[in-house]
């Protein structure tokens, strides 16, 4: 049951990030982040701006580390907007974004997974490696944007998964779209020959281009909705 005070939040950000303590068996009492929905209509846009509020406050800067720029980092629709812009204009962005700066592979059970391209030693392309900056950061995917290396509650890790991959299957979709309506393919091949249209149906989130278009409510379900719209349940 959603309580009074989602319906009633007018005028502050409708997400809530904080740090809770838990008792963790290796670690002792440990800090976690811990995330919480306070409006239907709270989007992508107002997590990750609630995100950066709460690492400039909280937590310590990124600068001087790349940890994290070794680890697959998934695009999702959303993405490709930012990313568009840092190259040339397209009548199908979402191609020339996974043509310049991605790779797409399909997984045994006929999957597409895109992801922002690696170099050899499994580092992401857009990492520079002598100075460790991002250069791309303006740009850079919701992926890198909402991960920070401290301990997080489940909904917190839910939420993240659940924008990620409903996000990325509708990339797969838009790339679906654009190569039927005659963009040429992408380096890994015609997508319509490797993966099952059927699989990729319009969603809620179709077309929602942007983060600030995009409502947390549509990309997660019932349960992780109710959890996320708990007060006080972290652990959740
Ligand atoms: S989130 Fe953590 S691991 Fe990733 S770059 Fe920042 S400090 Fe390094
Ligand atoms: S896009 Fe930038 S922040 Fe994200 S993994 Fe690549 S270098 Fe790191």
């Amino acid at each position: 049951m959603m309580d009074s005070s989602i319906k009633k939040n007018q005028g502050r950000c409708p997400v809530i990030i904080s740090l809770f303590s838990f008792a963790d068996a290796l670690l002792g009492e440990t800090l976690a982040m811990d995330v919480r929905i306070l409006a239907e209509e709270a989007t992508v846009e107002d997590f990750l701006t609630a995100l950066d509020q709460f690492a400039a406050a909280q937590l310590a800067d990124c600068r001087g580390c790349d940890g994290c720029c070794h680890e697959r980092a998934p695009l999702i629709a959303a993405d490709i907007p930012r990313l568009a812009g840092l190259l040339a204009p397209s009548a199908a962005p979402a191609h020339m974004v996974c043509s310049n700066l991605a790779l797409l592979t399909v997984n045994a059970d006929g999957a597409a997974d895109i992801t922002m391209r690696r170099q050899a030693d499994g580092a992401c392309s857009s990492l520079q490696r002598t100075e460790k900056f991002c250069c791309i950061w303006q740009a850079r995917p919701f992926v890198c944007r909402s991960h920070f290396c401290t301990p997080r509650s489940p909904r917190f890790s839910d939420l993240r998964e659940s924008i990620v991959n409903r996000g990325e299957n509708e990339l797969t979709r838009l790339l679906l779209a654009e190569e039927a309506a005659g963009a040429a393919p992408l380096p890994e091949g015609a997508l319509a020959a490797r993966l099952n249209p059927a699989d990729y149906a319009i969603s809620p989130i179709s077309g929602k281009l942007s983060y600030a278009s995009l409502k947390i409510r549509d990309c997660v379900d019932d349960d992780l909705w109710q959890r996320l719209c708990a007060e006080n349940d972290p652990c959740a």
